[in-house]
């Protein structure tokens, strides 16, 4: 059965139905956020900050359950996924980065299309998507990534193709003398069917430079962005927070994101989640606290008026926190995803071998109702966990 991802009409209309809970009403300062939104408004920068430092995590967190309800009622949305990195070689070194390595290094692998598509292959007819992104590989331009593309499509044509940070698309079209226009047109000829949004970091140069030295600037991944949304290849957009930014730059951002989507509106998803703590790498991280991490998730809801879907990235946040995220202004979380690398080099410990029933299951331990989306938010269907198998009552010796 498919079902609309909306729960219908405006989302500000439905949020002035919904019963407003004590935690909002007696706060002065989330009612007020509360009113702005169903009045049409957006919340500003300095309220935001606002909200970050001073608002109780437990009205925070019900204003921004109340808004993804008046967006997609009590559904959650998952796919079913698999990460498969290109390659770990990469030109750059981002201070956060445990994932690059340098051409010589023992671990340094760069996949054949013929690699690529092995490794999709044991999925083949559970999974409906393959994000795919890698480093800045110092050789390869864009035959190589045309071949994968097309090698998938001929082998998978049901799977679609989410694959490349802004920078991969940026350093493919300088490796190959293309603009990117033309880049991600040839790219989308050969069957490239969204972005995934990862590289975002925070849009602010001064802490890019920092933390991310030789990366396009914020204003070249919005517009990366902005020319895959008018070549109709929709994407995502992440926020990678708890390094050494401030509550302002967090903001500044979310205002230059959903900025950026007023005019060319394709960004489908928001992907907030954490540095992970290795002690090693940028050791003048802040790090965010479980509680700040949903406090940023909430925020993430309320600032960002108009991008549709907010993710719970369950492979940097765990389990436990995706489970608080979902009934913290999340709809959506990701995914089964059967391989994963960045995060797991990182230090993330989350169990990668979640199939349907299980992340069914976690959606349903949280009071929420699963639902399966497609890769693109176009196609869905409710989807619930298999019942556990109850251990049979033991007849007592004697009777
Ligand atoms: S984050 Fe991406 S661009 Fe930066 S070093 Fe790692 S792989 Fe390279």
């Amino acid at each position: 059965m498919l079902i609309q991802s909306n729960v219908g009409g405006d989302w500000r209309a439905n949020l002035a139905t919904i019963r407003i809970p004590l935690s909002v009403k007696n706060d002065p300062l989330l009612s007020h956020t509360l009113e702005t939104l169903v009045d049409g408004g957006r919340i500003a920068k300095d309220i935001g900050s606002d909200l970050h430092r001073n608002s109780d995590l437990p009205g925070l967190t019900a204003l921004a359950r109340m808004i993804k309800q008046s967006r997609f009622g009590d559904h959650v949305f998952f796919n079913e996924n698999l990460h498969v990195n290109t390659t770990n070689i990469c030109t750059l070194a981002c201070r956060f980065c445990a994932f690059r390595k340098g051409p010589r290094h023992s671990d340094a692998y760069s996949l054949s299309p013929e690699e690529f598509v092995s490794r999709i292959e044991p999925y083949h007819g559970v999974i409906d998507e393959v994000h795919a992104v890698g480093g800045l590989h110092p050789q390869w331009t864009i035959e190589h990534y045309s071949e994968i593309y097309e090698m998938t499509k001929r082998h998978f044509p049901e799977i679609s193709i989410k694959s490349l940070t802004a920078v991969e698309v940026k350093h493919i079209a300088s490796r190959s003398r293309l603009s990117i226009r033309e880049t991600l047109k040839r790219l989308q000829k050969s069957g490239l069917n969204s972005l995934p949004g990862g590289g975002a970091e925070i849009l602010v140069d001064s802490i890019r430079d920092r933390i991310c030295m030789g990366k396009e600037k914020s204003l070249e991944y919005l517009e990366i962005h902005a020319i895959a949304h008018e070549l109709g290849i929709p994407t995502n957009s992440t926020m990678l927070f708890g390094t050494i930014e401030t509550i302002e730059d967090r903001m500044t951002h979310f205002d230059i994101l959903r900025t950026q989507q007023d005019t060319s509106g394709g960004f489908q998803c928001f992907v907030p989640y954490p540095f992970l703590e290795d002690n090693t790498r940028l050791p003048e991280a802040k790090l965010a606290s479980g509680e700040e991490i949903i406090r940023v998730i909430a925020l993430s809801r309320i600032m960002l008026d108009n991008i549709p879907h907010i993710k719970a990235y369950r492979m940097n946040i765990g389990d436990n926190l995706a489970s608080i995220a979902i009934n913290a202004g999340a709809d959506d979380i990701d995914g089964t995803v059967g391989h994963e690398e960045i995060m797991h080099d990182a230090g993330s410990t989350t169990s990668v071998d979640y199939d349907r029933d299980k992340l069914a299951r976690l959606i349903e331990e949280a009071g929420q109702e699963p639902v399966k989306r497609n890769s693109t938010y176009s196609q869905f269907q409710p989807i619930s966990s298999k019942p556990l198998i109850q251990s049979q009552a033991l007849p007592i010796i004697g009777q």
